[in-house]
């Protein structure tokens, strides 16, 4: 059986229990620091709060909390370790970088590709920097409709790191798209689409691009719950009911993309508009990491989806992902 690193110690895939596969405690997109007109960052209340809610997350049966913060977005392992212990939680880690037009590209870009899996792979069984708290797994991102050659470099970088390394991939696509091309990246490099859970595709109400890329053998986040100006939480759930009447049910995990901690200087989710945080709770109410327990499994239940199949995309097709088998 695998061990899987977290940011606390090591676990095997059947003691993930109840996960959420894509949340965060910290965001900032790169250059935050340069933003002097932006809310200060205030660690100790940013941990109480990402505490709270992990505690509140708990009393939902919740076991383990992925949060796959590109190394170039604020990552911050030691915060991230200092909730686990304070909150009780298991926290996961990634190693592995943006997109290009919105990650921190210069270095990367430059480095030679066997340098940038040998990278990764240096984060998964050393440790990130010196803090010896290990990754674990990679994240991968792509751009709105387009693979740029600097994110296919990276994308090939993981897929041997991956295989070294024997760790899942977890993705980012901008706007939904490119879902297919990330599975084909990995696949040209040897590495099955069932140890890649394709993000954010769950923005796209296209139930045929779901099925297509669930039937290659990826798993698939519906994991922007809550994110009601991307997709209206009904869509989402329409589209996985269809998903589980196709007996596709088995592909799918559930997560929000939640910031739970603090934004480290403004968000910037449109271009040329930076947003003041304190705005995002009543643009987006339910953007909580809670929202799933709380208001989408009553939808799901409402929508025809059976216990069963809400209790396997919450408590174990993370695992199943996360042990190597195919959905
Ligand atoms: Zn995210």
């Amino acid at each position: 059986m695998q061990t899987i690193h977290t940011v606390t110690g090591t676990c095997r895939p059947d003691e993930l229990g109840r996960t959420l596969v894509h949340e965060h405690l910290l965001i900032g997109y790169p250059g935050w620091q340069m933003d002097a007109l932006a809310p200060r960052f205030e660690r100790g209340e940013a941990l109480r709060r990402a505490v709270d809610a992990l505690q509140q997350l708990r009393s939902h049966g919740v076991k383990t909390f992925l949060d796959p913060c590109p190394m170039d977005l604020g990552r911050d392992v030691e915060f991230m370790a200092e909730v686990a212990q304070a909150s009780g939680m298991r926290i996961i880690c990634t190693t592995g970088a943006y997109f290009e037009e919105q990650g921190l590209t210069y270095t990367f870009r430059n480095l030679p590709l066997d340098d940038i899996a040998a990278i990764y792979e240096k984060e998964i069984t050393e440790g990130i920097g010196e803090t010896g708290i290990k990754a674990g797994l990679i994240k991968i991102a792509t751009g709105d409709h387009h693979v740029s050659d600097y994110e296919r470099k990276l994308l090939v970088a993981a897929a041997r790191a991956a295989k070294r390394c024997d760790v899942p991939l977890i993705s980012h696509t901008q706007e939904g798209t490119c879902a297919m091309e990330q599975i084909e990246i990995l696949a040209a490099e040897g590495v099955p689409a069932h140890r890649l859970l394709v993000g954010h595709t769950d923005g796209v109400d296209d139930p045929a691009y779901h099925r297509g890329i669930v039937d290659r053998g990826a798993y698939i986040g519906f994991d922007r719950l809550g994110i009601t100006v991307i997709q209206p939480d009904e869509v989402r759930v329409k589209n996985i009911a269809a998903l589980v009447q196709a007996g596709k049910g088995r592909h799918v995990c559930l997560s929000h993309d939640s910031n739970c901690g603090a934004w480290l200087g403004r968000p910037i989710f449109a271009p040329g508009q930076p947003l003041d945080p304190a705005l995002i709770p009543q643009m987006m109410p339910h953007w909580t990491p809670s929202h799933l327990f709380e208001r989408v499994i009553p939808m799901m239940r409402e929508a025809g989806i059976p216990e069963d199949a809400i209790a396997a995309m919450t408590d174990e097709n993370p695992a199943r992902w996360f042990a190597g088998e195919p959905a």
